[in-house]
């Protein structure tokens, strides 16, 4: 039997605001030392109170707008109540009740073709601190404590691990542009919920949640993983499916149970006394859409002009280190689509023969387009570019000084040149006997024969000065 299988997301993204959620300790981001941005609201201390940071609910709001939610008039915080080591407070501060955005919607494209993806909710809450091993003691860190969140939660809608890529690209790209995160390593983690059915069924199968995931390629794995677990465990009854929640490990590359869910009621969720209602009137909002930035999509619309084709806008707008390097060689004077082109498909190709993806690629703007300029002015033909590309991706060599030792560039052979000059020489007396009298103009003929010969490859301002000279 073929079977489908149904993923749902809760992605957490920190925010890139100057301070914590509810104090005035700087963000994550400010912290050298661990526990060096703490203050008593952040660290539990009894008494204490939280304060609303403004920005947290405009970027939050900025993030609800971009994925088409409708943004909440009224909300409010609960306390959600647990008890670990890097929670100060045996709380964290979230909403459940009244959460900030609900009923978006994002569309994702992929080979198999497009899907809209329903966005349950999105809520904000505050980061626990971490936890730091060593032996046989653990060390706490509270830098993360109160650190912004936004948690978007998807409905079911996804229906394979590339689907769940493209979304998380999408998020990522529109976030770090949208200036709510720049989705660093660790700052976006999601929890994924997976369940099989087979092919054709309305119903739903049991569900399992792996927690906490943050690399994309783990992620794409663990799917793969726990999908096929649940289809073993169906087809060949290897074992008994039950809701629980997972971890993955990347080493084994299987999935573990950590617990059993926890259910709604084993938090004891109550609302949040210590802070206000949250309204967000006409003004405000109007304020928080003027401000939102159109930048992702003016960016595609300048590559479509370039000529980009619209999968290659997709990759590029969804990786901001690639996109830049071609606006620099861009800048630099490159062709818009001839760069798009080395980047996605050469630079791609040589790095997949080397096991690694696009955002392994460290070749710099000027090494680049050193080699763009090369193929574009003809010094070098484009499968000599491509050699010379190789070099500097697999062994970082100089790309001029590569193209000069091997003799791709004919401009640099000089010797190459000499030869042809000869040859015109000696196959071309009479216009040699008429420069020699003081024809000047005899000299564009022997010119013309070096240029044939060299098939327009050598630098004609190089050929012409070694003619002469020979000729004198
Ligand atoms: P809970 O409150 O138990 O966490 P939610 O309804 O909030 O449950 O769902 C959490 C996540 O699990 C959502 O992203 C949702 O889309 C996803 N989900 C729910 N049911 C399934 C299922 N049968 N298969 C896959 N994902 C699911
Ligand atoms: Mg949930
Ligand atoms: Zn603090």
């Amino acid at each position: 039997m073929n079977y489908e299988v149904v993923i749902g997301l809760e992605t957490h993204v920190e925010l890139d605001t100057k301070s914590k959620i509810f104090c005035s300790c700087g963000g994550h981001s400010a912290a050298n030392e661990p526990n060096d941005c703490v203050c008593p609201a952040c660290s539990g201390m009894p008494g204490m109170l939280p304060v609303m940071n403004k920005k947290v609910v405009e970027l939050a709001v900025t993030a609800g707008l971009m994925l088409n939610c409708e943004i909440s008039r009224y909300t409010t915080f609960d306390k959600k109540n647990y008890f670990y080591p890097d929670l100060p407070c045996a709380y964290q501060i979230t909403q459940l009740n009244h959460p900030i955005c609900t009923n978006g919607c994002v569309t994702v494209k992929t080979t198999q073709g497009s899907r809209d993806i329903r966005i349950k909710q999105i809520h904000m809450e505050e980061d626990a601190g971490k936890l730091v091993h060593s032996g046989k003691v653990s060390y706490v860190d509270f830098n993360r404590t109160s650190v912004p969140l936004i948690e978007i939660v998807t409905q079911p809608d996804f229906r394979s691990a590339e689907e769940v890529i493209t979304y998380l690209t999408k998020l990522k790209s529109m976030f770090r542009s949208g200036g709510i995160s720049e989705c660093e390593e660790g700052a976006m983690r999601c929890d994924v919920n997976i369940s099989v059915r087979p092919e054709g069924s309305e119903e739903f199968g049991v569900r399992t949640e792996i927690k906490n995931m943050s690399s994309f390629e783990s992620i794409a794995k663990a799917i793969k993983y726990e999908s096929q677990r649940h289809i073993d465990a169906i087809e060949f009854e290897t074992e008994e499916l039950v809701q629980e929640t997972r971890r993955y490990d990347d080493l084994t590359g299987k999935t573990s149970a950590m617990r059993n869910k926890e259910t709604e009621a084993d938090y004891r969720y109550f609302p949040d006394a210590n802070l206000m209602p949250i309204i967000i009137d006409d003004e405000w909002l109007e304020e928080i859409k003027a401000n939102k930035p159109a930048e992702v999509d003016e960016k595609a619309e300048d590559y479509r002009l370039a000529g980009i084709s619209e999968e290659e806008i997709e990759m590029l707008i969804s990786n901001n280190k690639i996109a830049k390097l071609l606006d620099d060689i861009v800048a630099k004077g490159c062709n818009a689509k001839e760069g798009a082109a080395w980047i996605l498909t050469d630079c791609a190709g040589i790095l997949r023969k080397m096991g690694k993806t696009l955002n392994d690629l460290t070749i710099t703007a000027d090494d680049l387009f050193a080699i763009t300029n090369m193929v574009e002015k003809g010094d070098v033909n484009r499968s000599a570019g491509r050699k010379i590309l190789i070099a500097v991706i697999e062994d970082g060599a100089d790309p001029i000084a590569f193209c000069k030792e091997n003799g791709l560039d004919k401009k640099f052979d000089e010797s190459a040149i000499a030869a042809v000059i000869d040859q015109a020489i000696a196959s071309n007396p009479q216009a040699v006997e008429d420069f020699k009298s003081g024809k000047t103009k005899a000299l564009q003929a022997l010119f013309g024969f070096c240029m044939k010969q060299l098939k327009g490859a050598g630098d004609p301002a190089v050929i012409k000065t070694m003619l002469e000279e020979k000729l004198k």
